[in-house]
């Protein structure tokens, strides 16, 4: 009698104390979740395929790229791409899950993963800096900065089908956790075939008229480009927007979930540099993909 009632009083008191394990988004195993990464355990947080040193300077690609180093590789619109991961069957199904089950669990992983992937970016980009002013012997600092977030848009049918776009998803979502600011400034005419088995000649064909900026892009690049002027006080930020030059460009980050032969990021980072050129803005794209195939 007394042993039975104390069981009864003991076993919430031990359930409260017991941390169980959660379930884990990927794996579905319950285990104990991996700090910061949302809702993953460790098994599959220790099984992405992480992009922390790209053989390619370019494209961000984890092996040799010959791609970009080809004669008539380009013209490239963008100075480079960096992804989180490299794409493989576990992040295919990872975007699957995301992209066209619509799991909507994911985007917080996806993004984390993300913000990874632009404080490298931000790192290895003022490390280059600053190697750049020791061997000019002229110290000019570090004054690389994104300033403003932007993403590649899907067609108008593919959104009606799927219910949102999984890039400005991302975008927001990185923009939100670096405190970058986001604007849509990108609008897509129409959806097109997988780009990886075409020839380069082909896939540029295809790309023609795909991608155009939206009526209000060119006056939300010129409110951001005041927006970072009148906030400048370090020589990070132009200080004018006569400023915006060679030496302190508008910098876009173009934000897409795979990099894959870069003819998307490339016709984007087209119209971006025109719609700045249309308003006297110098504008320089960066492009930040969640994985590299
Ligand atoms: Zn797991
Ligand atoms: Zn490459």
């Amino acid at each position: 009698m007394f042993i039975d009632m104390m069981d009864r009083m003991l076993k919430p008191l031990h359930r409260m104390l017991t941390v169980s394990g959660q379930q884990c988004l990927t794996c579905g195993q319950t285990a104990s979740l991996s700090r910061g990464y949302l809702g993953i355990c460790k098994t599959c947080y220790l099984s992405i395929p992480w992009i922390t040193n790209p053989k390619c300077v370019y494209c961000g690609r984890l092996i040799g790229c010959p791609d970009c180093t080809r004669e008539d590789a380009g013209p490239w619109h963008f100075v480079c791409n960096r992804s989180a991961a490299a794409y493989n069957t576990v992040m295919r199904e990872w975007l699957a899950q995301y992209k066209y089950r619509g799991n909507e669990s994911y985007a917080p992983l996806l993004i984390r993963m993300m913000e990874r992937a632009y404080r490298q970016l931000q790192r290895e980009v003022h490390r280059r800096q600053r190697f750049l002013s020791h061997e000019s012997g002229h110290p000019s600092g570090v004054n690389w900065q994104i300033h403003l977030v932007t993403s590649v848009p899907v067609s108008t049918a593919r959104l009606q089908e799927r219910g949102f776009n999984q890039a400005e998803v991302l975008g927001r979502g990185l923009a939100a956790a670096c405190k970058l600011p986001y604007a849509d400034l990108l609008k897509r005419e129409r959806h097109t075939d997988k780009q990886s088995f075409k020839s380069r000649i082909a896939r540029l064909k295809d790309m023609e008229g795909v991608f155009h900026c939206l009526p209000e892009a060119g006056e939300r690049l010129l409110a951001q480009a005041r927006r970072t002027c009148s906030g400048s006080t370090r020589r990070a930020l132009p200080v004018s927007l006569d400023s915006i030059d060679r030496a302190y460009p508008f910098r876009i980050l173009l934000v897409d979930d795979v990099y894959t032969t870069g003819s998307t990021v490339n016709a984007c980072s087209k119209e971006l540099k025109l719609a700045g050129e249309s308003c006297g803005i110098l504008v320089e794209v960066y492009s930040l993909t969640w994985a590299r195939s």
